[in-house]
């Protein structure tokens, strides 16, 4: 671990940390330590820690806003690279924008409303970096950000080195909630890592997408538990239906009123787990297993995970 350590400090310098706790940057407020650290606040520094972490062999994962996962108390073991990276270009030729993986998704929205762009108004109110909102092809109200991908720039790690390529949303292969990068690449000690994305929006003006943005928070606001510690829906809808929906299936077993230590389900929304008192990361996944089995007797049906467990489980 020093010779790493030393490795490391020689590419990243100072601002590499050690033993940092993760909890302090989820939404979820669990998670252990992470071994290393280190912000990347432009694509030049991120391609730099990533280059590091594939050159010593060492594990890395990309943090965005960290809406979406569940770090194990017993932490990362490797490099964690926070992606700070935030710059944006509103493109004359059409009517897009290219934006650094680590923009925050609602200030892009709102720089583009200032451009008289919409497209994204459905997604104003989810919490999430561009990165892990075209990861995951985060969506509301029957759209999601898949639908105005252009292309996406990612580095790949090959051998003991990285290479950047361009994809067409087609490679991407974005599917509910999914996208390639979840499904293919998840066990990878080494993932592609998305640089920048290039969106194709909609010319609008301000007003017309500011009502449609505060019509679609509303309904946000209506229908999930905004002010709980929560990392989102928790599980996957097995099916457009209402009683496909995990809410209904978690409420429907009995699930719902289940506990674990800290962690419970919320009373406005059943598929969002919360953590209700200083919940720990196995709490939280306890929690969730235990919920899977009731529904696996009750309806003979398998939920799967929307969140992602991270580090050592
Ligand atoms: C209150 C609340 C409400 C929510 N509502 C919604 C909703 O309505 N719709 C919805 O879809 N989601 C919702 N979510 C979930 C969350 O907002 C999304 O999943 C979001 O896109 C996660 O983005 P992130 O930047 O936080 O990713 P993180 O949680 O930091 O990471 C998630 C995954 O993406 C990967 N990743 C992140 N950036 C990159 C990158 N640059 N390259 C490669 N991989 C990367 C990470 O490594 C990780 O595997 C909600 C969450 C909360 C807490």
């Amino acid at each position: 671990m020093k010779d790493i350590d030393a490795e490391l400090r020689k590419i990243l310098g100072e601002d590499l940390r050690q033993n940092v706790v993760l909890r302090d940057y989820v939404s979820m407020k669990v998670g252990g330590v992470a071994d290393f650290f280190y912000s990347a606040t432009d694509i030049n520094n991120l391609t730099l820690a990533v280059s590091a972490a594939v050159k010593l062999k060492i594990p890395y994962f990309i943090l965005g806003g960290g809406y979406n996962i569940i770090p194990s108390d017993l932490g990362f073991p490797g490099l964690v690279i926070k992606n700070d990276c935030s710059n944006i270009v509103f493109s004359p030729d059409f009517s897009g924008v290219i934006a650094d993986s680590g923009v925050n998704l609602g200030r892009l929205i709102n720089q583009a409303t200032s451009h008289d762009l919409g497209g994204l108004e459905f997604l104003f109110g989810v919490p999430s970096s561009v990165g892990g909102a075209v990861y995951g092809n985060a969506g509301a109200l029957g759209q999601s950000i898949g639908d105005f991908v252009k292309s996406v720039t990612l580095l790949i790690p090959k051998d003991d080195t990285v290479v950047i390529v361009r994809h067409s949303p087609a490679w991407m292969s974005f599917a509910y909630r999914s996208s390639i990068l979840k499904t293919d690449y998840r066990k990878d000690k080494h993932k592609p890592v998305i640089l920048t994305v290039t969106l194709q929006l909609v010319q609008r003006r301000k007003d017309e997408i500011l009502r449609m943005t505060q019509e679609n928070m509303a309904v946000k606001k209506k229908n999930q538990p905004l002010g709980e510690i929560s990392a989102g829906s928790f599980f996957k809808n097995l099916g457009a239906l209402p009683e496909n929906s995990a809410g209904y299936l978690i409420d429907h077993s009995g699930a719902k009123k289940l506990r674990v230590g800290g962690a419970a389900f919320s009373k406005k929304h059943a598929n969002f787990l919360i953590n209700r008192k200083n919940a720990t990361a196995s709490d939280v996944h306890d929690l969730a297993e235990k919920a899977k089995e009731l529904v696996k007797e009750k309806y003979d049906c398998d939920l799967e995970e929307e969140i992602e467990y991270i580090g050592r489980w």
